[in-house]
């Protein structure tokens, strides 16, 4: 028998992400069909119905920085990270991913990464990408940021490109407004967001620049999305002045270990950001998962290094909820609907007749038991059931 074409979960406590209470929901294919209480069953369709007793279900995440096609390198050629496979996404509840690059955007390609894109997608998740690096010019796949947005469908702004860190071009300010402009012309004439994701580094300066833009100028705050906000102490606060100001301030997930000391943890910025008075609407988390992490021994030194994992998009939306107190449809929409308002993903980041069928599914105690990425199961138990071509599993 084929694959059942229509999907019952039934029983779950639906945040969509606001709390909606025990619901049904109906999967037609890739698209979610009603969210209702007591869904009639289709006898004469081949329906598989689940029963989510006990269970809470949610949007799939969407992380808005991972380093699909790898990152780092800043430890030379051998500590470039590896692209990333498609469970490793799936089982951190993440469905749709926004990829870039980083500091290399001389041995990585936009093509390269507009390849995995589409191969991810055809994997079973969904996926889109910035233009661009670190540096500025930035490469593109066109010649322009503007045309890569306009002309390449799954190309929605720019980015990684970095400010206030020893690793930027070291740009002008009129440089960076600049890019704002062709990002924003090209988001506005192809209906897609154009914003211009800002890696923020440990400069002093934090977001000046992104004031000066902002503030003498016809380019609005919302272009921008400076990321790795809680990195350091000084950043923190300029960042929640910023998202108090009407801007959006992007917590990485990834960053906020025990190695990071100077790092505010993720749960506990958001926290924080939420006390000092930001709008919950101007908050988004995202992962900076496949980038390098260092490994330091108990002295300290760098004895390694690692890849970052987008798990934190799990375990610290788990710690807002439970460690933090804050409302769970308020942490949900950090990783969910924040992250499609601010990417303008259309049917992402709500649990809604019409939308996208990605959902998280955890269990009383928070783990992690289904992940559906467009209608299809990905995660059961807990563990991967759908694998990416090269990933090897018995
Ligand atoms: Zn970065």
């Amino acid at each position: 028998m084929s694959k059942p074409f229509f999907k019952i979960l039934r029983n779950a406590t639906v945040y969509a992400p606001e709390n909606l209470g025990q619901k049904d929901i109906l999967i037609a294919g890739e698209k979610i069909a009603a969210v209702g209480e007591n869904l009639p069953s289709l006898p004469d369709y081949n329906c598989e119905e689940i029963d989510l007793t006990g269970c809470s279900l949610m949007p799939g995440f969407i992380d808005g920085h991972v380093h699909l096609i790898g990152g780092g390198g800043e430890g030379g050629y051998a500590t470039r990270t590896p692209e990333i496979q498609l469970s490793q996404i799936t089982t951190s509840g993440v469905t749709t991913v926004c990829g870039l690059m980083g500091t290399d955007g001389v041995t990585r390609h936009d093509e390269s990464l507009l390849a995995k894109v589409r191969g991810l997608e055809d994997e079973g998740i969904t996926a889109w990408m910035y233009s661009g690096s670190y540096e500025l010019p930035t490469p593109t796949i066109t010649g322009g940021v503007r045309r890569d947005i306009i002309i390449i469908d799954k190309v929605i702004g720019a980015g990684e490109v970095a400010l206030s860190d020893h690793r930027s071009a070291q740009p002008t300010c009129q440089a960076y407004r600049e890019l704002a402009a062709e990002a924003r012309v090209g988001g506005m004439l192809s209906g897609k967001a154009g914003v211009i994701n800002m890696h923020v580094g440990d400069g002093k300066d934090c977001l000046k620049y992104l004031y000066e833009i902002t503030e003498n100028g016809e380019i609005p705050k919302t272009q921008f999305l400076p990321t790795h906000i809680n990195r350091n102490p000084w950043l923190f606060e300029d960042g929640i002045k910023w998202a108090k100001d009407g801007g959006i301030m992007d917590i990485t997930s990834g960053i906020g270990g025990p190695d990071e000391e100077k790092a505010v943890k993720p749960s506990t910025a958001a926290k924080r950001a939420l006390d000092a008075g930001v709008p919950a609407a101007n908050i988004t988390m995202s992962s900076d998962g496949n980038g390098s992490m260092p490994i330091f021994d108990a002295e300290g030194n760098t004895i390694g290094v690692g890849v970052a994992s987008e798990i934190t998009m799990f375990t610290e939306l788990r710690d807002m909820i439970r460690d933090e107190g804050i409302d769970p449809s308020v942490a949900i929409g950090f990783v969910t609907s924040n992250v499609a308002r601010v990417l303008k993903l259309s049917t992402k980041g709500h649990v809604e007749a019409g939308f996208d069928a990605d959902f998280v599914v955890v269990d009383g105690d928070f783990k992690l038991n289904q992940v559906w990425a467009r209608g299809q199961e990905m995660v059961k138990d807990g563990a991967p059931i759908v694998f990416g071509t090269f990933e090897h599993h018995r």
